[in-house]
């Protein structure tokens, strides 16, 4: 299960998109990059691409270590798949920020460790 988190993260998120993804986000393909926690500073780690709602991020921090996972949901919903959630806990990271292009709309939610 995952539950909607606070509006700091959010709104770095929607910053570290606009700094990563540079006006292809309506491109129909998933975009997504780890959020990385560098002594207490939110960095996007590397930008990568895939197939709709099958999108491998790189989990590798440029900095600190990673805590969670944007990615977007071409003409999605910005609600976590079960796939986005069982991969978030593959991957031990606690947050996921789900963003859909086309209305602008991001959420984060955490991911709760309990299945
Ligand atoms: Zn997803």
């Amino acid at each position: 299960m995952a539950t909607r988190i606070g509006r700091r993260l959010r709104q770095r998120v929607a910053i570290m998109k606009q700094e990563n993804v540079l006006g292809h986000m309506n491109d129909g393909v998933e975009h997504g990059f780890c959020i990385c926690n560098d002594r207490g500073k939110l960095i996007a780690g590397r930008e990568t691409s895939g197939d709709h709602y099958n999108v491998s991020v790189d989990m590798n921090c440029p900095a600190g270590k990673p805590i969670g996972i944007f990615h977007t949901h071409p003409g999605g919903v910005p609600e976590p798949s079960s796939t986005d959630i069982k991969s978030a806990r593959q991957h031990g990271v606690e947050h996921l920020c789900i963003g859909v292009p086309e209305k602008g709309v991001i959420k984060c939610h955490r991911v709760s460790r309990k299945a």
